[in-house]
């Protein structure tokens, strides 16, 4: 694995996200249903055998939240167990991919995975760095209240999914409550603004917060996906102010022109650290967009505007 390169591109780790399998909420009501059937006491104590940073937070969403916390994060110490299994076989086989993928899962690449600043739990630091984020929603007029987080979000709440005039609705109409992190809420407030400019009035996400270990060229790989930390949505569709819908599977093969200025404002906008697509991600985005605010969990004032651009040396995120 030493062999490999050293880098391993922010578009391999952090890409990957969503499959369409995860849509219509079905891997998600896979792992509630895991959930349900364990108790939070096995699932802990399952948990006091691995080291993994995911397992760890899972512990801690688990005593905050319940079921839900402590199964997705058992689901996803599986999944990081037996890739890390596979990834030592590929590496052994050779192959430029699985060499590159190999390197992905390794403790070091875990480590360097995480948002700007990120720890867990959460250090004050990172409390004070959301606590000056929420006075960014403030001064942006979005009206929110915090819930209690799931999974890695430091800062989670609720709004009424309007952002910047664009309704974000789920596109199963599944009730909620969709809490997201206020790093993205921000994201998506600065950006609901040029959406909406563009005639955009809807977008229907598929996923938004769900506890997940990045996939990429089909393997899950032992890094947090950004939907774990609330911090990333995956957009199937967009409905225009004439009431157009345009769909991400459908008609971006077609170069439908909304979608494609759709996807060069969120680009353009520097709020989002990753917006992957049909474009550069054909095999697992094929179908959605998925959207990852640039996070900080640095910043010390509410004036303090996020970083402009995502760090470009691939540091895993
Ligand atoms: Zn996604």
């Amino acid at each position: 694995m030493s062999r490999s390169g050293l880098v391993v591109s922010a578009f391999l780790v952090a890409g990957v996200v969503g499959t369409p399998a995860a849509f219509a909420g079905k891997s998600e009501k896979r792992v509630e249903k895991k959930a349900d059937k364990k108790s939070d006491q096995k699932s802990d104590k399952k948990s006091d055998k691995k080291s993994s940073a995911a397992t760890k937070s899972s512990k801690a969403s688990g005593k905050k939240s319940g079921g839900g916390g402590g199964g997705g994060g058992k689901t996803a110490t599986k999944t990081a167990k037996r890739d890390t299994k596979s990834g030592g076989k590929s590496a052994r086989k050779g192959g430029a991919s699985t060499r590159t993928l190999s390197r992905a899962v390794t403790a070091r690449t875990k480590m360097d995975a995480g948002p700007t600043g990120f720890t867990w739990p959460p250090s004050q630091k990172m409390l004070d760095a959301e606590k000056a984020c929420e006075a960014r929603l403030d001064l942006a007029g979005v009206a929110w209240q915090p819930v209690e987080r799931d999974g890695r979000m430091v800062a989670a709440i609720v709004s009424d999914m309007n952002f910047g005039g664009v309704r974000f609705m789920d596109a199963w109409g599944r009730k909620g409550p969709h809490k997201l992190d206020c790093q993205l809420a921000v994201a998506l407030e600065a950006v609901g603004h040029d959406l909406y400019a563009l005639g955009v009035r809807e977008a229907h996400f598929a996923s938004l917060y769900r506890w997940s270990n990045v996939r990429a060229f089909g393997k899950t790989v032992n890094v947090l996906s950004r939907h774990s930390y609330g911090l990333a949505m995956d957009v199937v569709s967009f409905r225009d102010a004439a009431g157009r819908a345009v769909n991400v599977a459908k008609d971006y093969p077609k170069k439908d022109a909304l979608l494609l200025d759709i996807e060069k404002t969120i680009n353009d906008s520097k709020k989002f650290r990753l917006l992957l697509t049909p474009r550069n991600d054909p095999t697992s985005h094929s179908d959605h967009y998925h959207f990852e605010a640039v996070s900080n969990y640095t910043a010390k004032a509410p004036e303090q505007a996020p970083p402009a651009v995502a760090e470009p040396d691939g540091d895993g995120e």
